[in-house]
């Protein structure tokens, strides 16, 4: 029976989010419990399902994942490495290490957190079997590339093929150990960072750019192809675009195909724009007011929690309650959420009373400031639990002040789903305006929106580039530089 160790690191970082993340934020699982934890580790669960099927030995190890937010603090991080390796090494002999990374992950000091953890992975277990399901926002390094025998990369934005992708990394190790193969990675950097806003997979150009995968896929001696769009919020030298494609042996092929994949991509670079509508903020408002199409969803892509931000900015709040037309709808507008437990904690035991409350703007000091507003408390939830990263005990609060109503979190939350919201808040299917701390709208969210607007906020996911305190980014990369030559 083969031996395969399974683990998962699962973390995307955002470099200018003031605060590291640590052992507090992660959800971390160990040996067996993670067959409890399986609708959390997404490409886990096809890794280790389609390992069974073949009647391979599983055994898992360690498991961590979180809400994307800061750089990971290096002592947490060496930690779970440690862990990890220390874990695979008392396996005894072992036919691979399937493994589930995101791609994006930078950690303090050291930068390329995954490129880290396989050299440390490759440097113990020199000759065994490597291969890892990556996040479609992968930054994909020289160094992830050298100490791995395969990637394979999720093929959809809003991801909804996670299972599906660990099942692809499943099958990638039945082929080498049954066929006794090995499996070359031809690799190619594309000199571009995008926000997976600006690539949907059902849109152009990246529906063509899914489609030269599937193509690329048919031809006999290709095993899997991918892209990664990189994160543009990480600010170490490796972050880009990149093109991964795996054979059976032949790096020649490997190569060939993922140098013209990735010019195919380059090519198009001018075209990675948004499908959804995207203004300065107070526009956004003016045309989600005027509009009529009701509800109407604006995302406050600057503070983005999914993408690593404290979601405690308070810029939208203010452009709304200084907006002249927010009091013309016949419901206030809902800003959905504001992750801030002092607040919440100042709430506690006063529903249906009013209070002073000073809001957000404590951990995003940098491009938002605290705001004080009076209140009434409509709502309190206690130890609520969110389903999609299993967060428990969060507190829920939902206020109104004279113009808007806001809900407050306790902790930071991905507002992928309605049901949160409609939870804390009778009056949800009434509103004409709601304002989430989101990027594109996740499916959930599609099921109810009768138009999408996504408010171009300032924040640590500023969506424009050019406003983001770059450091260490290799330049040029596009679209922060525009004139300029690449060739695969
Ligand atoms: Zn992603």
């Amino acid at each position: 029976m083969k031996r395969i160790a399974v683990g998962a690191f699962v973390y995307e970082s955002n470099s200018f989010t003031p605060l590291k993340a640590s052992e507090g934020n992660f959800r971390v699982v160990r040996g067996e419990q993670i067959y409890h934890h399986l609708d959390i580790f997404k490409s886990t669960k096809g890794i280790i399902f389609k390992l069974t099927e073949y009647i391979y030995e599983i055994m898992p190890t360690v498991f961590a994942v979180a809400l994307p937010f800061g750089e990971v603090e290096k002592e947490f991080y060496q930690k779970i490495r440690n862990e990890l390796l220390d874990r695979i090494a008392s396996l005894g002999d072992l036919d691979a290490i399937a493994l589930a990374l995101h791609g994006s992950m930078a950690v303090e000091d050291i930068g390329d957190g995954e490129g880290d953890l396989l050299s440390h992975i490759r440097s113990r277990f020199p000759k065994t079997l490597i291969v890892s399901a990556l996040d479609l926002h992968a930054i994909v390094t020289d160094k992830m590339v050298e100490n791995a025998n395969a990637f394979v990369g999720y093929k959809t934005a809003p991801h909804v093929d996670r299972e599906e992708t660990g099942e692809r990394a499943a099958q990638l190790i039945r082929f080498s150990l049954e066929n006794n193969k090995d499996l070359t990675m031809g690799y190619q950097r594309i000199p571009m960072m995008i926000f997976g806003e600006l690539a949907v997979t059902d849109v152009e150009p990246m529906k063509t750019m899914i489609k030269h995968l599937n193509q690329a896929e048919s031809s006999d001696d290709v095993l899997s192809a991918s892209f990664f769009t990189g994160f543009p919020p990480v600010d170490i030298p490796e972050n880009c675009a990149s093109s991964v494609v795996i054979t059976a042996g032949d790096i020649e092929k490997a190569l060939e195909m993922s140098k013209s994949l990735a010019s195919k991509f380059w090519e198009r670079r001018d075209e990675f724009t948004f499908n959804t509508e995207a203004y300065p903020v107070v526009e956004a408002i003016t045309r989600a007011i005027q509009g009529k199409d009701f509800p109407t969803f604006v995302s406050d892509m600057g503070d983005n929690p999914t993408a690593g931000t404290p979601e405690d900015n308070t810029n939208i709040i203010q452009a709304l309650i200084e907006h002249d037309q927010v009091t013309k709808l016949e419901h206030k507008p809902l800003v959905a959420v504001i992750a801030d437990p002092i607040a919440c904690e100042k709430c506690r035991g006063k529903q249906g009373k009013d209070i002073l409350l000073t809001l957000g703007g404590k951990i995003d000091s940098i491009y938002s400031k605290p705001i004080e507003l009076n209140c009434r408390i409509k709502k309190i939830i206690h130890n609520y639990t969110e389903k999609e990263l299993g967060i428990e005990g969060l507190d829920l609060v939902l206020v109104s002040t004279r113009s808007i109503d806001i809900i407050i979190t306790s902790k930071r939350v991905g507002v992928t789903d309605p049901k949160l919201l409609k939870d804390i808040d009778d009056e949800f299917n009434q509103r004409e305006l709601i304002v989430v701390k989101s990027g594109y709208l996740f499916d959930a969210f599609k099921e109810v929106a009768a138009r999408s607007i996504i408010a171009l906020t300032t924040g640590c996911a500023d969506p424009v580039l050019s406003r983001l305190p770059y450091k260490n980014v290799r330049r040029p990369v596009f679209p922060l530089d525009r004139d300029f030559q690449y060739r695969s």
